[in-house]
């Protein structure tokens, strides 16, 4: 209800809502649309919590690494103390283990707050551009949204970045390029011949954001990290969320030229990233067994999937990441069918997809159920 007048105030308030004060382009801002949690599909549909299999947000079905845990085990007594703001421990393990300097490091509040340095750090509000494929991870333009800044989206090549299409797109308005590789949801990625050659073209007022958080998943990835020396303009961001399986704790980070670190810097809150989140990164980031373990099962779960689909007559992409993303004709009913049977994947109906799913790489048990279940979900041809 508008409220007109507050009794002993004096002056009268006519505020129609509060959305007359805030900040116009929220109106427009389409909120993230998550991938729904276990305990709610259980809630809402009566079923017992443990039955209910998530498949939706590409998180690591083998849980976290166990030497995180025993390391915020051990951290949680200290938790009264504000944690490590230059995170250095973290920072120097990430630095050696990638061969670069401490201060080219930034730790994010998940890499999705990377997204956010990005704009805070170079793009002017109304004034310069973004640029991204279509299909590309969704956060870029609902960041751009936010910001008030100019979104181009450029065509895809079959669900995969067309670089020449994102270099013809470049203004001298243009600040920031975002590209996923592999991405998500497509599971596409980009060749590294290309990819450097890519960089290669680029000018220089333009700063380059290359999202890596499938990394570890593909069998021969680029040398990002070593192409930092050639390209300034270059930054580079991976996540604990995935590969590493901290995707509650919320960390990432950003590898770049120490000046592009500089600025990033100052965009960034003082206490950003919690204090379990770092010693739990810092045992992550050293548990080799954990993360082979988590490719092993995703390749096999992978592959297990896409003959599958390829059984059932389904299109999908060849997928570089933990999850892969199939034609399913009718996405929602789809996913209401499966949602009944106490699975959760994703429709990617809000990503203006409405034909397809995403389907996120399980345990080998999670994966027998989902083969089980998911033919008799499919709508009738
Ligand atoms: C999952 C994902 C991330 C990771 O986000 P966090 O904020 O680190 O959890 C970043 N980019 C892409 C493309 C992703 O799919």
């Amino acid at each position: 209800m508008p409220w007109t007048k507050r009794p002993g105030c004096g002056t009268v308030l006519s505020l129609m809502s509060m959305w007359d004060l805030a900040n116009q382009n929220l109106r427009s801002l389409i909120p993230y649309e998550p991938g729904k949690p276990v305990d709610d599909v259980a809630r809402e549909l009566g079923l017992d919590p443990k039955t209910v299999i998530k498949l939706a947000s590409n998180e690591n079905p083998l849980g976290p690494s166990p030497k995180a845990i025993a390391a915020m085990r051990e951290a949680l007594a200290g938790c009264h103390i504000y944690p490590d703001g230059g995170a250095f421990h973290l920072r120097n393990a990430l630095a050696a283990k990638l061969g670069v300097d401490r201060t080219q490091i930034i730790l994010g509040n998940g890499s999705n707050e990377i997204i956010q340095f990005a704009y805070s750090a170079f793009a002017t509000p109304g004034r310069h551009r973004a640029i991204a494929s279509k299909w590309a991870f969704v956060v870029y333009k609902l960041m751009a949204q936010l910001f008030n800044v100019d979104f181009i989206e450029t065509p895809d090549r079959e669900f995969h970045h067309d670089l020449d299409a994102i270099l013809a797109a470049i203004t001298p308005d243009t600040r920031l390029i975002f590209l996923a590789n592999p991405n998500n949801p497509t599971g596409t990625r980009i060749p590294n011949a290309d990819l450097k050659a890519f960089l290669e073209a680029v000018p220089d007022h333009v700063a380059v954001f290359l999202d890596e958080a499938y990394q570890e998943f593909l069998l021969d990835p680029p040398d990002t990290i070593g192409w930092l020396q050639h390209h300034p303009n270059l930054t580079v961001f991976r996540t604990f969320s995935k590969a590493q399986g901290l995707a509650g704790l919320r960390i990432g980070y950003a590898v770049t030229s120490p000046e592009t670190a500089e600025i990033l810097q100052r965009t960034r809150q003082p206490f950003n990233v919690n204090l379990l989140a770092q010693v739990a990164a810092l045992a992550a980031l050293h548990d080799e067994d954990h993360i082979n373990a988590t490719r092993h099962i995703t390749l096999e779960g992978r592959a297990r999937l896409a003959s599958l689909f390829d059984r059932l007559g389904l299109r999908h992409l060849e997928s570089h990441g933990n999850f892969i993303m199939v034609h399913v004709r009718d996405a929602d009913h789809v996913f209401q069918s499966l949602l009944r049977r106490g699975i959760i994947i994703r429709s990617l109906k809000s990503y203006g997809l409405p034909e397809w799913v995403r389907v996120s790489i399980g345990t080998p048990a999670e994966m027998d159920r989902f083969e089980a279940e998911f033919p008799a979900t499919l709508p009738p041809a």
